[in-house]
């Protein structure tokens, strides 16, 4: 008789193991799966590689799981506590009620009871919650797209700004402020490194007279087109600003008085060979004098740079136009 509940013990307990719904699992100590039933096989088939049980719970079950193993080992039995198996990052976990009991060898049994799924309404709310989530994050990178749209706009102001702050509108050659700025940075730089620094004041000449005969617009395009002439003809280190009305003033950096001289003839004769045309329809000529300076390191500053440029403008002036002269007089 014994023998046969025994049996039937043994077959029942198979049956059970195979059929339940319960996963059923033998453990060591620290979690490792050591054999499962056939429930927790799609478990362990889902997430690939499984050696343990944690690898099968939301992380939020770790702690626990820990737990109860911990609390089983000591007194025989823990649980029954629920612990949440994962559904990956998008499915709804899945909560057992878990029992564990202690089996020789610091081993562990574990029984998970499946909780029924979460009802209607709540997989409903659960759907609801998620959906909100999706529209404020779409709403969230709409702002942030529209965000960096404005910043490109403002970093395009700020870039027009600058501009604005440094070149001439009507000729588009630095401003006043600008070639002032640069021309001290040079004087610096030539008083620090013994380099040296030349300096050309450029005039129209007569120009009061094409305003007078031509209208003051006619004007406007005459100093456009002597600007832009006048910056293609010198290098790319050096620079070229608006100083006032119908004057300009050149800093060649690296630059001795002789080069100096042979640049500002070469303007001279470049601006009085090429002829301007006006609107398609006035060509005439203009020509330029230029005073030349070359910094002495050792007495000058920006000012009196300027000053000895602006005598031997004075100078050029004078003895007929159209040419240049150089400070000091020969
Ligand atoms: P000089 O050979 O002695 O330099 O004679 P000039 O007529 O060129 O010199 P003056 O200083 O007598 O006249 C300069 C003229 O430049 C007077 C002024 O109206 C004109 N002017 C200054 N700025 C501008 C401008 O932006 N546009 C126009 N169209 N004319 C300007
Ligand atoms: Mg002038
Ligand atoms: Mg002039």
């Amino acid at each position: 008789m014994g023998l046969s509940v025994d049996r039937l013990l043994t077959a029942g307990s198979r049956l059970l193991l195979e059929h339940t719904h319960s996963l059923i699992a033998l453990l060591d100590a620290s979690g490792q799966l050591i054999e499962w039933n056939r429930s927790l096989v799609h478990w362990i088939e889902r997430v690939p590689g499984t050696t343990t049980l944690f690898q099968l719970l939301e992380a939020q079950s770790h702690p626990r799981c820990l737990e109860l193993l911990t609390q089983a080992l000591a007194e025989q039995t823990a649980g029954p506590t629920i612990l949440h198996f994962t559904n990956g990052p998008t499915g709804l976990p899945s909560s057992y009620h878990c029992h564990f009991l202690a089996a020789p060898a610091e081993q562990l049994i574990m029984l998970a009871e499946p909780i029924a799924p979460l009802d209607q309404a709540s997989a409903e709310q659960y759907r609801q919650l998620t959906s909100d989530l999706m529209t404020k994050t779409r709403h969230l990178q709409k702002t942030r797209y529209e965000l960096e749209k404005k910043q490109h706009l403002l970093e395009d102001a700020l870039a027009r700004l600058e501009q604005i702050a440094h070149v001439d509108e009507l000729t588009q050659l630095l401003n006043r402020r600008s070639i002032m700025q640069r021309l001290s940075e040079e004087v610096e730089r030539s008083k620090r490194y013994h380099s040296s620094v030349a300096l050309l004041l450029l005039d129209i000449d007569h120009f009061k007279q094409i305003n007078d005969r031509y209208g003051h617009q006619v004007g406007d395009q005459v100093l456009q087109l002597c600007a832009s002439l006048l910056q293609r003809s010198i290098r790319g280190t050096d620079y070229l600003g608006r100083y006032g009305g119908e004057e300009f003033l050149g800093i060649l950096p690296m630059t001795g008085a002789t080069s100096a001289v042979e640049l500002a003839e070469r303007l001279c004769r470049q601006i009085a060979d090429t002829p301007l045309t006006i609107s398609g329809t006035i060509t005439f000529t203009v020509t330029i004098s230029i005073g030349v300076a070359e910094l002495d390191p050792q007495h000058d500053t920006a000012e009196l740079l300027i000053t000895h440029a602006d005598n031997a403008l004075y100078q050029a002036k004078a003895s007929g136009r159209n040419r240049y002269a150089l400070w000091p007089p020969a």
